[in-house]
């Protein structure tokens, strides 16, 4: 760890302004963050380290006519223990139950965890030894080396601040993202409200679509029947402290009229498998339907062959979570 100043912000516009006035970084729970900066990751060593939980009121929990209403700083374990999330969107107590330790659950938030940089290993190399194109460098290592971990539906391409193009195979892989896209949530910035297909994004050091020093204030959650008829699974290599390989949310209406399918760790944003959707849409489950909609939720998958095993993946855990909702 190099040496920088920490402020405890006092409030989010505070934070905000000492982010948005370069070299300075947010930090919420620091699951993410302090690793990073521990391994001396960045391009740029941060200078001033903005810390958020000090901003009173913002881990709240709550619901506000038929919208779920959750602060940025709500932890990890608060959404799985909170009897209202369990209530009215399971699956986001269970997503969220899941995500990392016990311990580090105590700790880490929601903000945090929608926000956090690529586990690509190129990335996360000490000493930030490849200087890669998701960092503003030249060219994306893993699209010629390991890329076990990486995308199936190919790269994004994002602009470097300098306006020349690049692209990047890192997929996302944020606990929460698949299961509040399925839940259409909204996100609550210091400027403006998101909705759930545009907040991710790639970019230079980002996950989101926040510009600098942008913070995210609060997520918000409609309390639609797809809320409470939905499923969450992951797939891991270790049973604990282990991210999900890919992740997957299901939420369907309670006529059927409508399914909602999100994959995480299969692409560089969260992916929506838009044709096995078109496939469920109005239709009851049936074994050969089920089938049917996992071989159409990896369609269009073009893996390495590193990480082939990743389509049979997509196939058998949308097939398996769809036949427990029959
Ligand atoms: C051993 C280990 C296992 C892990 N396992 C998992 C896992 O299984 N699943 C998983 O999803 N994650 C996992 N993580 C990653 C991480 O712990 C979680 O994603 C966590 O939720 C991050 O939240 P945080 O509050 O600690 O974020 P921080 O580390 O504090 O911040 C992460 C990033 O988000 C930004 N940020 C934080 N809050 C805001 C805000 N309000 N507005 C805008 N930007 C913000 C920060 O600037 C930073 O770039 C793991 C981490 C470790 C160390
Ligand atoms: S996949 Fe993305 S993060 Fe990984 S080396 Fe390529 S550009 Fe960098």
């Amino acid at each position: 760890m190099r040496p920088f100043n920490h402020i405890n912000a006092n409030s989010l516009d505070t934070a905000s302004e000492l982010v948005k006035s370069g070299g300075a970084v947010a930090i919420a729970g620091g699951g993410d963050l302090l690793p990073a900066l521990k391994d001396n990751i960045f391009p740029e060593y941060p200078k001033i380290v903005v810390n958020l939980k000090s901003i009173p009121g913002l881990d709240y929990i709550t619901l506000d006519g038929d919208t779920l209403k959750i602060g940025a700083l709500a932890t990890l374990a608060d959404i799985a223990r909170s009897p209202l999330v369990q209530a009215n969107a399971p699956i986001l107590a269970r997503a969220a139950g899941s995500a990392s330790s016990p311990s580090l659950r105590e700790t880490t938030t929601i903000g945090g965890n929608v926000c956090q940089l690529p586990r690509c290993w190129y990335f996360r190399k000490l000493n930030n030894r490849f200087d890669c194109s998701r960092k503003g460098g030249g060219q994306c290592f893993a699209i010629m080396g390991d890329n076990r971990y990486h995308s199936v539906f190919g790269g994004a391409g994002f602009n470097t601040d300098a306006g020349e193009k690049r692209t990047c195979i890192a997929v996302n892989q944020s606990e929460l993202a698949p299961v509040l896209n399925v839940l259409t949530a909204k996100f609550v910035t210091t400027g403006r409200v998101i909705g759930n297909l545009d907040f991710f994004g790639v970019g230079v050091l980002t996950t989101t679509v926040l510009n600098r020093g942008e913070l995210l204030k609060e997520i918000q959650i409609p309390l639609t029947d797809f809320a409470k008829n939905s499923r969450y699974k992951r797939f891991a290599f270790r049973k604990s402290i282990d991210f999900p390989v890919i992740n997957l949310a299901i939420a369907v209406n309670s006529d059927r009229s409508q399914y909602h399918i999100c994959l995480g760790g299969v692409a560089p944003t969260p992916y929506i498998a838009l044709k096995a959707e078109e496939l469920l849409n109005g239709k009851t489950i049936t074994p050969e339907l089920a089938e049917a909609a996992g071989i159409a939720a990896a369609e269009g998958a073009k893996p390495f062959e590193a990480n082939a095993y990743k389509v049979q993946l997509i196939k058998t855990l949308v097939k398996r979570e769809l036949l427990t909702m029959t």
